[in-house]
């Protein structure tokens, strides 16, 4: 069994793997490192990662990204409306309130839920890890950014299991890099803290995290964000800068043109790389829309003069991260560097002028998360023996708990879980009831949650209460914030109050207790809360049920198989293609010439010129099986051809060992 981490990226996705002696990111099937977070439909099959990327141009209504970005979200979400949907270029629609695209797939108009299509995707990513590690892959872990709320997290987690992945941790993102800079570093203190900060700016969001290092541990003191800040900004800045110069100087407006738009996009963004360590770099796209070839340059001064504000907006998350840490920039120790954006040279400037001190980049800035989610899978998992590093991860936003007041109990809720709580961590909550009740849990400051979430978390239901002795009972109940973040609640039950005798310890004698001079042992009346039972708890989340699950899970497992029906198919007509040339070419003049039976032969090269003909005409489009019927037709005649030639060939190098032995 593999131990993999995933770091899921919103333009692109990195997986490592633990192995005995290290952790590996692993290249998918065209030897990249990374994989294009894209899913695309077309007319047979589905297209996921790098092959989805081949067509993102000429299929863009059929193709999403920004998958992260959509995922748990509903249709009517402002953040979808305002801002994802400039970057998305597949329908958008609502399906009970679900964000859900609409495509072409199969030849049909098709809906898909964000959830499904993120499903979609994570079973490329476990197809990727199984093909290179050569192992059933399926427990793993999977960063998410830190900013995920309930919903969004609950969505990841039900989509993993639609992929049919369990995951051991959704991590973090900023949490994993921790981890991977921590396990790695030998000179950890051991009692004074070091603290680090980390910056991560990715393709569409940015991440500051704070986090203190002893030997063996790990502590996350804070962690601020922008979560609309990250490399798309800059590439849309220098759109709309290029799309107003084009209108001007082409008179073309590439903004009318979903075509246009995507190719001017991929130039800037390639632009934009090519600043981070050139004076100047050109922009060139051929035949961009309206036969128009367009062409400008840029220097970097005026990309950074651009890019001002935006780059000023780094600052905010870095203060608010040492504010809610307590910590004054003295107190850092180092600050490392990851995700792609964190190339900028303005920016890193800034973000060192802001530290007052040199930026240290000892991780691998486009691979740290991954390989920190493959050590916390190892961590985690009973495959694997890795040294224990401990992480104390914490909670983002203030949780809740809501209830009915009972005539007795005027409180009708309380804030369960701070911000910056610990996680994982479990709280007890006690209750007086006569009856089955319900809670509500939500956060608590739903200003502080991306904006169009709904901050309601779950309803949870205490059923089979009942009075004792005519009283109230005392139920307590166990909220959790788990591993991956999520709130839940793990039990309830009753307590009840029994009168115990309870021996007189010596100690307590000792300790002034009036000393009877008796032999028989002292005893004294004690109440003791006394656990009576568990109650049956009736959970209501964002979390899909299970039977949908199931279906959802069916349907996948029918699309792989379609899919890879699609494949086989296209290489059994592959082989017959390949069978009929080369067999062709040699028999007619060529190695097989002098195997062929003559009477044989002119039939043969019918049969396969023939066969070739059939193939570009009915045999175009069929079945595996047909292609497979039609190449072993043509083997009956072939094979012992090919048998007599090898035989033929065989025999000196068969003479010659026998000579040699
Ligand atoms: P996110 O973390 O937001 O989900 P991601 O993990 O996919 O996204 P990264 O892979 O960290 O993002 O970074 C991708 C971004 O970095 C892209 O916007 C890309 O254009 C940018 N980038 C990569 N190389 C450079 C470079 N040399 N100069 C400037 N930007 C770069
Ligand atoms: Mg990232």
């Amino acid at each position: 069994m593999s131990v993999v981490g995933i770091d899921f990226g919103n333009l692109q996705s990195v997986i490592a793997v633990a192995r005995n002696r290290g952790i590996d990111v692993i290249c998918n099937e065209v030897s990249n490192r990374f994989t294009p977070s894209l899913v695309s439909f077309g007319p047979k099959q589905r297209y996921l990662g790098e092959t989805a990327k081949t067509q993102e141009i000429s299929n863009f209504k059929n193709t999403i990204s920004s998958l992260k970005r959509i995922v748990g979200r509903t249709f009517a979400d402002k953040e979808v409306q305002e801002i994802e949907k400039q970057y998305l270029t597949a329908p958008l629609v609502d399906v009970n309130g679900q964000l859900s695209v609409k495509v072409n797939y199969q030849g049909q108009e098709t809906t898909f839920t964000t959830l499904q299509v993120f499903a979609m995707y994570l079973t490329k990513m476990k197809e990727i890890a199984a093909a290179e590690t050569k192992l059933p892959v399926s427990d793993c872990v999977i960063a998410i950014p830190a900013w995920f709320t309930d919903v969004q997290r609950r969505a990841v987690l039900d989509a993993s299991e639609i992929a049919g992945l369990n995951v051991l941790r959704l991590i973090n993102d900023s949490t994993a890099t921790a981890l991977g800079y921590g396990i790695t570093k030998t000179d950890l203190p051991e009692d004074k803290p070091r603290n680090v900060c980390f910056v991560d700016v990715g393709h569409s969001s940015y991440t500051v995290s704070i986090v203190s290092f002893i030997k063996g541990q790990l502590t996350v003191k804070s962690r601020a964000f922008d979560r609309h800040f990250g490399g798309r900004d800059f590439d849309r800045m220098l759109l709309d800068h290029f799309a107003a110069e084009f209108k001007e100087k082409y008179k073309i407006d590439v903004k009318s043109n979903g075509k246009a738009i995507i190719r001017l996009m991929a130039g800037c963004e390639k632009l934009k790389k090519v600043l981070s360590a050139n004076a100047q770099a050109p922009l060139n796209i051929e035949s961009i829309m309206e036969d128009r070839d367009v062409a400008s340059m840029m220097k970097r001064a005026e990309f950074e003069e651009l890019a001002q504000e935006l780059i000023s907006r780094v600052e905010a998350p870095l203060q608010k991260a040492l504010e809610d840490a307590g910590m004054t920039i003295e107190d850092i120790d180092a600050v490392e560097m990851v995700g792609g954006s964190t190339r900028i040279p303005a920016l890193k400037e800034r973000i060192s002028a802001f530290f007052k001190k040199d930026l240290s980049s000892t991780l691998n800035q486009d691979e740290a998360v991954a390989r920190g989610c493959a050590l916390q899978c190892a961590i985690l998992s009973p495959a694997f023996k890795v040294r224990d590093f401990s992480v104390q991860d914490i909670t983002n936003y203030p949780i809740k708990m809501t209830w009915q007041p009972t005539p007795e109990e005027e409180e009708t809720e309380l804030v369960v879980f701070n911000k910056n709580n610990t996680i994982p961590s479990t709280k007890i909550l006690t209750f007086y009831r006569s009856e089955p009740f319900e809670l509500e849990a939500q956060y608590a400051e739903p200003e502080s949650i991306p904006a169009g979430i709904n901050p309601w978390i779950g309803r949870f239901s205490i059923k089979n209460v009942e009075p004792i002795n005519g009283e109230a009972a005392c139920v307590k109940v166990k909220a959790r914030v788990n591993i991956h973040g999520v709130l839940s609640i793990e039990s309830a039950y009753v307590v009840e109050e029994v009168v115990k005798e309870e021996l007189i310890e010596e100690t307590a004698k000792a300790e002034g207790e009036a000393d009877a001079d008796v032999d028989a042992p002292l005893t004294r009346k004690v109440k003791k809360l006394v656990k009576k039972g568990d109650l049956p708890v009736v959970s209501a989340t964002s979390s899909l049920d299970r039977s949908l699950l199931a279906e959802l899970k069916e349907k996948e497992m029918e699309m792989i198989a379609s899919d890879k029906l699609v494949v086989d198919t296209e290489m059994a007509k592959n082989a017959l293609e390949e069978y009929i040339y080369d067999t062709r070419s040699k028999v007619d003049g060529g190695a097989y010439k002098d195997f062929t039976n003559p009477a044989d032969k002119e039939k043969f090269i019918k049969d396969l010129n023939d066969a070739e003909n059939w193939l570009y005409d009915e045999g175009d489009e069929t079945t595996k099986s047909v292609y497979a019927a039609k190449l072993g037709e043509l083997q009956v005649v072939g094979t012992p051809v090919i048998q007599r030639y090898r035989e033929f060939e065989a025999r000196p190098v068969a003479a010659r060992e026998l000579r040699e032995a």
